[in-house]
């Protein structure tokens, strides 16, 4: 995981829609229209550029055009918070629905949402690597992961971040997110050479055909 920076959203909007009812507000976030669009909308294109498109919790490519949006706190038990942009991070399915679901991450409540204590690393508010360690391609793709204090331990286990599937669905996502870039200084590498040969053009069999 890495820290984000909290989406600079249209922060009147975000005010607006806070101010209705707790009782409504599970049902309007469901609108698909109006306000309620736009604010969905633009939180999604904020927060896939914060994230670089990658889930919040376990750092894989969000391949889907439009990737879940998660209530860390999560609207049904918490309704007050449903439209605060610190409340909402990009997740994948796995995260999302089939790890988290209704998982309660808040042990001390308090009505101030930035004063409750966390029981899993906060995409927002903590620093990840105080208490997540990571080893093979650092936290952006950590490959192995360990807690290194509770909170980290229960991050861990929420996500089941160290389950053999998912440690090779990073492993098989880091290897595809650096293959361009190999594959690209290869072929300038490539390129380079045979422009330093100053081969004429024309006889284009003399550039042995590279494979990459
Ligand atoms: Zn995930």
């Amino acid at each position: 995981m890495i820290r984000f920076k909290i989406p600079n959203h249209d922060w009147a909007l975000v005010a607006r829609l806070s101010r209705r009812p707790d009782a409504l507000k599970s049902r309007l976030w469901e609108r698909t229209t109006g306000p309620i669009r736009r604010f969905k909308d633009d939180l999604t294109a904020l927060l896939k550029v914060e994230q670089e498109r990658r889930c919040a919790y376990c750092m894989t490519y969000l391949h889907e055009d439009h990737p879940a949006r998660d209530h860390i706190a999560p609207k049904n038990i918490y309704p007050a918070w449903t439209f605060r942009p610190d409340n909402l991070v990009l997740a994948c399915y796995a995260c999302n629905t089939d790890r988290k679901g209704g998982y309660d991450p808040i042990d001390v409540r308090h009505r101030r949402y930035r004063r409750c204590g966390f029981k899993i690393v906060h995409p927002y508010f903590d620093r990840p690597d105080s208490h997540l360690a990571y080893r093979g391609g650092g936290a952006k793709r950590g490959i192995l992961i360990s807690g290194i204090t509770a909170k980290g331990a229960e991050t861990m286990r929420v996500f089941d971040l160290m389950s053999p599937e998912r440690a090779k669905e990073r492993a098989a996502d880091a290897i595809f997110a650096d293959a361009p870039n190999r594959l690209q200084q290869r072929f300038l590498d490539r390129y380079v050479s045979v422009v330093q040969t100053r081969a004429p053009l024309k006889p284009a069999a003399r550039i042995a055909p590279t494979v990459f």
